[in-house]
């Protein structure tokens, strides 16, 4: 079974999203994590998956939306993480590329996320874009200042430094539909080396559909292409590279493998 580390199924239609589940079932994706981009978004996720056991949440405020309303306590996004089906905190960064809120306070809202992460015990996602530097530096000061936490750089484009530099912290990279583009040569040479216990794997749908599909709205089911690229760079049989993936992501996200009861018990 292949588990989608990362999507937005907020954007599709009460409607489309059972159509949607079924066709990522029926391609061996047998479970997703559909990802907070504000906090008034975040609030809603755990009622969206309610009546799916097979999802999975997280809270958190998208670089892009770090200016528009207040940015969230560590502590708040913990007691939110504390929902048992809120896994992770995030998605949450830097995003230099857009550049859609002012760099000072992306840094901000990126350090009360990993805050956030060290107080609740769950990974944290991270957006990371043109920014590789600055993620890196903030990664070590607030683990050098308040300790260990676990993440994932979600939807991993950056530089080899960068990867390095996250496994070295005990970070997982996850790759998305990127991984099969023709030109992601340099892509592929740095999933080739990523340790074998440090790689998920993602759609990061509606967004970056994977070949063959490139340009259509993306699907949770479409995971399994970015697989099977996965499991032919890494000379794997794509059974083994989905055993891999699922392995990894349940010891990243401990939630999802019963091992963590969460403190506060919610509805
Ligand atoms: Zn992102």
């Amino acid at each position: 079974m292949l588990i989608d580390s990362h999507c937005h199924l907020d954007y599709y239609t009460p409607m489309e999203l059972p159509d949607v589940l079924a066709r990522a079932a029926a391609l061996g994706v047998g479970e997703m994590v559909t990802i907070g981009t504000t906090i008034a978004q975040s609030r809603t996720l755990p009622g969206l998956i309610a009546s799916h056991p097979s999802l999975w949440c997280t809270v958190g405020v998208h670089p892009h939306h770090a200016a528009e309303a207040e940015i969230p306590s560590p502590a708040l996004l913990a007691e939110m993480a504390a929902h048992p089906r809120v896994i992770g905190i995030g998605e949450s960064g830097l995003d230099y590329f857009y550049d859609r809120a002012p760099r000072d306070t992306q840094a901000e809202n990126f350090r009360a996320h990993i805050r956030g992460a060290q107080l609740s015990g769950v990974p944290l996602a991270i957006h990371a874009r043109d920014a590789d530097d600055d993620i890196a530096a903030i990664l070590r000061e607030e683990r050098d200042n308040g300790g260990d936490f676990d993440f994932l750089l979600h939807c991993f484009s950056s530089t080899r430094a960068l990867g390095e530099a996250a496994i070295a912290m005990g970070g997982y990279l996850s790759f998305s539909g990127i991984l099969t583009f023709p030109r992601s040569n340099e892509l592929r040479a740095i999933a080739r080396d990523v340790p074998a216990d440090r790689l998920l794997v993602e759609t990061d749908a509606p967004y970056l559909a994977p070949v063959p599909y490139r340009g259509k709205r993306n699907e949770p089911g479409w995971v399994a292409h970015t697989a099977k690229v996965l499991a032919e760079v890494r000379v794997m049989t794509p059974g083994a590279l989905a055993d891999l993936t699922t392995t990894n992501f349940r010891r990243l996200f401990k939630k999802t493998a019963g091992v963590v009861s969460t403190s506060r018990p919610h509805d």
